[in-house]
């Protein structure tokens, strides 16, 4: 099947979806991404992701010729145009063309392409038995550098620590900040369970404000689940009950073990089962219809 890109405006066939090796995006990173999720026909959570990803350029200085509402358009005609019910999209928007020199204000218009189509992240038996972790040495940037918040171009540093934990065997690697606290996973949000309660590491502490995070505390709620954010260090991850990890493309995911310390048990528990049976259920029922774009 031939894919149908969203390219400046246009849908293109992905033969001709073409990106000038001058743009910024390619010679700096200098851009920002989103990626959305859409089920039986209804995008999760579309406003929220195009509402990150123009924070994401105001930050950067990054000024869109697009609006919010345009943008959600454009995401769910792309869908539209590739006939498809279930999938993933990736929304990218660079500084654009310019010279071979970092200053940004030399790139004319920035670039925008969506691609709609399909992701599998971990295979369907981890979802069922879990996953293990591995702690990467690599730190997730202070503030003090880009912020963790900006969903840039850069990933590289992720990228790197998943280098780690794949080499570890592992298929998704902890991510320490520089004091040593738990932030995140290299593309996933991290929670555990102790004593009853959800815990998450604070966005202080440079986790990403994932928009599934944000879902798992309005689920925790429905649940009567408490939930809260703290500061985390290893010795948590080591000593809880439960724990999973949530993102776009990952969703919902339980963890059963991290640097070989079994969690709780060692198989997946009950909190993290009734947490994924409510947002399979959360994904199956709401949405913004792809329909009618
Ligand atoms: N952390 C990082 C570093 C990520 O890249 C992502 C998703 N791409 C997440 C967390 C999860 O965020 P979300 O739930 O918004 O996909």
């Amino acid at each position: 099947m031939v894919l149908k890109i969203w390219l400046d405006g246009k849908l293109v066939d992905e033969a001709d979806a073409r990106v000038t090796v001058f743009d910024h995006g390619l010679l700096y990173g200098d851009g920002v991404f989103e990626g959305i999720r859409f089920y039986s026909g209804r995008v999760f959570r579309l406003e929220e992701h195009i509402g990150r990803l123009l924070d994401s350029a105001r930050a950067i200085l990054l000024k869109l010729p697009w609006s919010h509402e345009e943008v959600c358009t454009a995401v769910r005609q792309t869908i539209a145009a590739n006939g498809l019910v279930d999938g993933y999209v990736r929304l990218v928007v660079t500084r654009g063309a310019g010279g071979l020199g970092l200053n940004p204000y030399l790139c004319k218009t920035p670039t925008m392409f969506i691609i709609a189509s399909s992701i599998t992240l971990y295979p369907e038996e981890h979802y069922t038995n879990g996953l293990s972790l591995v702690t990467c040495s690599t730190r997730r940037p202070t503030p003090g550098a880009l912020s963790p918040q900006v969903k840039s171009l850069n990933y590289l540093n992720n990228v790197m620590a998943k280098v780690e934990a794949l080499k570890a065997g592992a298929m998704e690697g902890v991510m320490l900040n520089e004091q040593g606290y738990v932030a995140e996973c290299t593309g996933d949000n991290i929670f555990i369970i102790k004593r009853g309660k959800i815990l998450t590491p604070r966005i202080s502490d440079g986790a990403l404000d994932g928009i599934t995070r944000g879902v798992i505390f309005e689920l925790a709620e429905q649940l009567g689940i408490p939930m809260e954010e703290a500061t985390m260090t290893r010795y948590d991850l080591y000593t809880s009950e439960e724990c999973f990890l949530t993102g776009t493309a990952a969703e919902v995911i339980p963890v059963v073990a991290i640097d070989e310390r079994p969690i709780g048990d060692g198989k997946v528990g009950e909190t993290v089962r009734r947490v994924l049976e409510a947002f399979r259920n959360l994904t199956q029922t709401t949405g913004t219809p792809v329909e009618g774009a």
